[in-house]
């Protein structure tokens, strides 16, 4: 059956389309000559598990080619397209806006690119919903600075109405602890800006209760949870969502196997979990492998994808998303 897929958990920067990889790459001269393109994508996209540092690293190559507006519109509208053309109607894409600094770009000029790509997408493709979350960085790889995630606070508020739907706090969890940010959310709260929190993927369940108290809507990974009952139940009672990417948490060693992920246990358990590739391009994967992945490992039924995207729509931070419920709902009740 035909249903409308939602992605919450999707990094900009990681998932660029291949074709614009290649290019960007070959046009900033970071191809060594004679390497063909498989040769260079071999060398960039991850073929197994990397600590979590070490994916920052290869996340460094992917921002550095994202320095100037023109990419970053390109990008944006690029992999709207390609999403909402695999079938993904409801997407919530993120970016770092400090992390494309380096030729001068500011952070608000990198947010208004972003915008303009969204906006063409919008013009080609009319129901695709699709909102923006502006990513503040931990502070412990020196990917961010305070002043500057509180600068993304301010400009999530500001460009609120315009496509930017949200906050979100990515980087190494482990790095410094989340209480950190605390002034970040408080202003996010003041100012009317949703949240979402990295939290529970490499750290451990107290990330996620930090989180929960910190009043965060929905949690990136969140998967150690089900190191903590009381918690388990807390995110069932009080309705917060997971944003799982399966194998990205199995790449970056946050679970031992894929065998011995935990998104079956905390499904069972009542968690509402939302399915993601979170940073597709380095991990050469798409959204259709995880939604096999979890059919062929645990047994995920056509009924619960649907029910896990009607979930999703329902958490999601982006306006005009009726449609695409009726739709899933719909499907839901024919299953
Ligand atoms: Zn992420």
């Amino acid at each position: 059956m035909t249903y409308p897929k939602v992605e919450l958990h999707c990094h900009m920067d990681g998932a660029i389309p291949e074709r614009l990889f290649i290019r960007y790459c070959r046009e900033d001269g970071l191809v060594p000559e004679g390497m063909s393109d498989e040769e260079w994508m071999k060398q960039n996209v991850m073929s197994g598990t990397m600590s979590l540092s070490d994916c920052m690293g290869l996340f460094g190559v992917l921002t550095g080619i994202l320095q100037s507006k023109e990419r970053l519109e390109e990008l944006s509208f690029e992999l709207l397209k390609d999403m909402y053309e695999s079938g993904t109607k409801l997407v919530e894409l993120r970016f770092s806006p400090q992390s494309h600094l380096n030729e001068n770009l500011s952070m608000e000029e990198a947010v208004k690119a972003v915008l303009r790509g969204r906006k063409r997408a919008l013009e080609v493709y009319p129901d695709l919903v699709c909102g923006f979350l502006l990513c503040m960085m931990n502070l412990g790889l020196n990917l961010g600075t305070i002043e500057n995630n509180t600068r993304t606070v301010e400009l999530a508020a500001k460009y609120k109405d315009q496509g930017v739907v949200g906050i979100d706090l990515a980087g190494d969890e482990c790095a410094t602890p989340i209480e950190d940010y605390a002034v970040q959310f408080e202003l996010a709260r003041k100012l009317g800006v949703n949240y979402t929190i990295h939290a529970g993927e490499s750290g451990p369940a107290s990330n996620v209760k930090f989180a929960i108290d910190q009043g965060g809507h929905r949690i990136g990974h969140g998967i150690h949870s089900i190191e903590d009952d009381a918690l388990v139940n807390e995110l069932v009672n009080k309705g917060i969502l997971l944003e799982v990417s399966t194998t990205s948490n199995y790449f970056s060693r946050s679970v031992s196997s894929l065998e011995e992920h935990p998104i079956r246990k905390l499904w069972n358990r009542g968690v509402m979990i939302n399915i993601n590739t979170d940073d597709p391009a380095l991990m050469g994967i798409t959204l259709k492998h995880e939604y096999d992945l979890l059919e062929r490992l645990f047994g995920f039924t056509e009924k619960e994808f649907i029910l896990s995207n009607i979930y999703s729509a329902r958490t999601s931070f982006c306006e005009g998303k009726e449609k695409i419920i009726a739709e899933l709902m719909e499907a839901f009740h024919k299953c």
